[in-house]
């Protein structure tokens, strides 16, 4: 008996394919590239949701849609579910759970006011580097998240402003759920897609990527000339002490990582930010505010103070004000650029993966009733 082996290939999300991919098909297809720029338009301008009644569309566009997306087809519309929408009570955060494909959720914040907002998107389901204080460390890695998966998060914030009577999504931080540099390629495309001039055009000056320290990633996107900002977040100024919060130190040490930030430097001219998550009596004292200007010493530094938000999984509180106000004194009497930055919205769990966390606890409690 035989059995003929059907191949079949999964489906591409439309969402995943940058302007050249998508030209590539059409010019395969033997069509006009120009269906692929009307396309494009749709997608990442008009930020069309629905094809079926695309009546604007020419018709070779038309017929190329109900033969090439679809059931069964070689394209999909990326359209992930939203299982929350969560606004702080002072307004000024928004926060969305976002259920993917294979029911893997993820979590995009929007900040700010007046046409001026910043989206918080997330690289990962999880992630992989366990720090200890953050939501998404406890809960460990998932899986990487593919470009469209994260540009559908863009997508997601521009319609929520857009049916909230505005728009003004400025910028974007990749500092949701998940190490962006340990998912490189997938991170670089969607942020090709997402800086696209004739599509969502978030330019790459207003877009930063955070990393844990991902050493061989930050000396990638200093040799790629990539052009967005960097942040590191360095939450320790000595090995011993940054290892304590940061596992991922004991891989990439704090000695690899400075020398790796100041390659980034000498081959890019960018300033890089680093990110300082302040905890109660664990990094927050003068003597450690001061180890850690020594250690930026040289480097076009900007520090980000960001107070401890509690998560579960972790014992440690935040840096009361005067505290932080006396670590930030002391970076600045040592010439380092800082500024406090409050994690906006505590109440609803604004740090990264603790609305998922608060989900998924919710639902057990449910389940086990
Ligand atoms: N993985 C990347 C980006 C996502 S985390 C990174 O670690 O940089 C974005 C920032 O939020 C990091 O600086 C991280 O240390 C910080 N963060 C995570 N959990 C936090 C918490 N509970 N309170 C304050 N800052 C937190
Ligand atoms: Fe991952 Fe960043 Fe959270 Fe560390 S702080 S566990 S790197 S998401």
């Amino acid at each position: 008996m035989t059995t003929a082996a059907v191949a079949t290939i999964a489906p591409r999300s439309l969402l995943d394919l940058t302007f050249a991919e998508l030209e590539r098909e059409f010019i395969a297809a033997k069509l006009s590239p120009l269906h692929a720029r009307a396309l494009w338009r749709a997608l990442h301008h008009g930020l069309k949701r629905d094809f079926t009644d695309a009546t604007d569309f020419l018709p070779p566009l038309r017929r190329w849609l109900a033969e090439q997306v679809g059931e069964g087809s070689r394209f999909f519309i990326e359209a992930p579910v939203e299982g929350a929408d969560i606004a702080s009570s002072d307004g000024l955060t928004r926060k969305f759970l976002l259920r993917l494909a294979d029911g893997q959720t993820i979590e995009t914040v929007v900040m700010g006011f007046r046409g001026r907002y910043t989206a918080c998107l997330s690289t990962q389901a999880g992630c992989a580097m366990g720090c200890v204080f953050c939501a998404t460390g406890q809960m460990g890695f998932v899986r990487h998240l593919r470009p469209g998966e994260i540009v559908a998060q863009v997508r997601h914030a521009q319609l929520a402003l857009r049916a909230a009577g505005g728009d003004g999504l400025r910028n974007l931080v990749l500092m949701g759920m998940g190490e962006p540099l340990h998912n490189y390629d997938a991170v670089m495309t969607a942020l090709e897609i997402i800086s696209d001039r004739r599509g969502l055009n978030i330019g790459p000056s207003r877009i930063t990527i955070s990393t844990v320290g991902v050493v061989p990633g930050i000396l990638r996107l200093a040799a790629e000339q990539r052009p967005y900002h960097l942040a590191v977040s360095l939450h320790g100024a000595t090995e011993e002490e940054r290892s304590a919060l940061v596992p991922a130190s004991q891989r990439w040490p704090l000695a690899e990582l400075m020398a790796a930030c100041r390659t980034y430097f000498a081959q890019t001219g960018r300033r890089i930010f680093f990110e300082w998550t302040l905890i109660a009596h664990t990094n927050d004292s003068p003597a450690q505010a001061g180890r850690l200007a020594t250690l930026l010493k040289g480097l076009d530094a900007h520090v980000n103070l960001i107070p401890l938000n509690p998560t579960g999984g972790f014992a440690g509180t935040a840096t009361q004000t005067g505290a932080a106000k006396t670590f930030q004194m002391t970076l600045q009497a040592a010439g380092i650029p800082n500024t406090i930055r409050q994690r906006r919205g505590i109440d609803v769990a604004a740090g990264c993966g603790q609305l998922r966390a608060e989900k998924s606890r919710a639902e057990r409690l449910v389940a086990a009733k």
